[in-house]
């Protein structure tokens, strides 16, 4: 039976414009720029100096906290700079720029396609490939994986879920993992799943990619016949809805359990990871790789058939880089995004570089961006129906425009997961998503202030 989640959510037209579009390498430029914020949590501190020569696959930044990550160079060359640059929000963050001499590859690295399935034994071995390799969540909020795999004493992981939803319109990377590298995404929740104590594991997997669910599936048949490693593995079929992905509505629809207000998926014994974040998982443990690349697609209505792309791209280079490979803007793209149409961000600077998380440029037309006139709420109550969080959007816009932080906090703002859902279904016009986010923004500061006194 196909599961969903069981308040909310909404049916924007799918636009799965590239999901046949292989996966192709995207060539190197002649210099990178590696952001140290490529995580959530405290930037990592820069380790080289500006005239070393790196290799790809190095460590460039350190952690600078328990909720931090390894970054790594993605090229070989020598470094030019550190300092601040532009991301694609336009806001200054430090910048490792490292120009391109070669392709030569740190030491220890397994850069061969040999499918690798003993899985070690050693979990602190495990934990410490994922912690060193630079490994963080790919499906957006890119949290360090190693610190999610580590619950807190008292806390267990029941059940761990995959990610496989792509609940996106136009990204289809994640598509094209399931279908180009089914066995490594089985293999990294197989090790994920054994490092939280063997876990039930379900991949859910949307109703609309009936492709990725047969290749998924036959990888853990392919992968069950040969270890029993790979057992209590399955995929779950998901109904087609927006936003399918989010963790807290993924363990909805496969758990049946409820993470409470401003509560962690590990509350109710879950732990929920992205396919490229198992993918990752895969080459940090069984090839000691670092995450040095990811995939995104490049899209969009008015680009033509033979420019829309999935590529492997390496970690920090400029999104012009990809854009001018590609082609260039497209006639009649007018905005930029980096992500999806319903979550993503808009590139204001297209000379920003990509980072861990980067999943699409996606190049929308007028007519997909034109704001229509905002009217006065007509009180229809179909922001509410379609928030998957249980909100009442109608209502946190109005004590947000009255800057009423009390009441927001109280009406749950901090548990917006800025979906959009409510945007999207407003007859009003009335730009939801934009007032929450800002009065969220303040709301979770002041929180964060409070518990900071006390
Ligand atoms: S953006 Fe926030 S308030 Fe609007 S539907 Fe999504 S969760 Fe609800
Ligand atoms: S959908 Fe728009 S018009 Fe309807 S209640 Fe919500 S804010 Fe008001």
């Amino acid at each position: 039976m196909k599961k969903t989640f069981s308040i909310g959510g909404v049916h924007p037209a799918d636009k799965k414009i590239s999901a046949g579009c292989r996966i192709e390498v995207l060539p190197t430029p002649q210099t990178v720029y590696i952001s140290m914020s490529q995580h959530l949590g405290a930037p990592a501190t820069p380790v080289v100096a500006v005239g070393d020569k790196v290799k790809a696959g190095q460590v460039i930044g350190e952690p600078a906290g328990f909720i931090s990550a390894y970054v790594h160079s993605s090229v070989s060359g020598t470094v030019k700079s550190i300092g601040p640059r532009p991301d694609l929000a336009g806001n200054k963050v430090t910048h490792i720029e490292i120009a391109v001499e070669g392709d030569e590859w740190a030491d220890g690295i397994d850069l061969s396609e040999t499918l690798v399935t003993e899985i070690p034994a050693d979990n602190r071995f495990i934990i410490d490939r994922i912690k060193s390799n630079g490994v963080v969540g790919l499906g957006g909020a890119t949290f360090p994986t190693h610190v999610k795999l580590t619950p807190l004493e008292g806390k267990k992981a029941e059940i761990l879920i995959l990610n496989g939803a792509e609940c996106e319109p136009y990204l289809t990377s994640d598509y094209r993992i399931m279908l180009e590298k089914p066995d490594q995404i089985v293999i990294g929740a197989a090790i994920m799943k054994q490092v939280l104590g063997g876990s039930r594991t379900v991949i859910g997997i949307e109703d609309n990619k009936p492709e990725a669910i047969e290749s998924v599936r036959t990888a853990i048949s392919r992968l069950q016949a040969k270890s029993a490693s790979y057992s209590g593995i399955e995929v779950a079929v998901l109904k087609k809805k927006y936003p399918q992905g989010g963790e807290k509505q993924l363990i909805d629809a496969v758990a049946h359990r409820q993470v409470k207000s401003m509560g962690l998926p590990i509350d109710v014994g879950a732990v929920v990871q992205n396919v490229a974040t198992s993918l990752a998982v895969y080459d940090a443990v069984m090839k000691n790789r670092p995450l040095t690349t990811n995939t995104l697609t490049v899209t969009g209505d008015c680009l033509p058939a033979d420019r829309q792309k999935n590529y492997l791209f390496r970690i920090g280079v400029p999104f012009s880089f990809i854009i001018e490979q590609d082609g260039g803007i497209p006639e009649g793209a007018v905005k930029v995004i980096s992500g999806g149409p319903m979550m993503g961000k808009a590139i204001s600077n297209l000379d920003a570089t990509t980072v861990k998380g980067s999943s699409s440029v996606l190049y929308l037309t007028a007519e997909q961006t034109v704001r229509k006139p905002e009217s006065n709420c007509i009180r229809c109550a179909k922001c509410v129906e379609a928030c998957p969080m249980g909100l009442e959007p109608f209502l946190l816009n109005k004590l947000a425009r009255n800057g009423m932080m009390d009441e927001l906090e109280q009406n749950a703002i901090q548990d917006c997961i800025e979906c959009g859902c409510c945007l999207y279904s407003c007859p009003a016009n009335i730009p939801l998503l934009d007032v929450i986010r800002v009065a969220k923004g303040d709301v979770m500061r002041a929180i964060r202030a409070r518990s900071a006194k006390k």
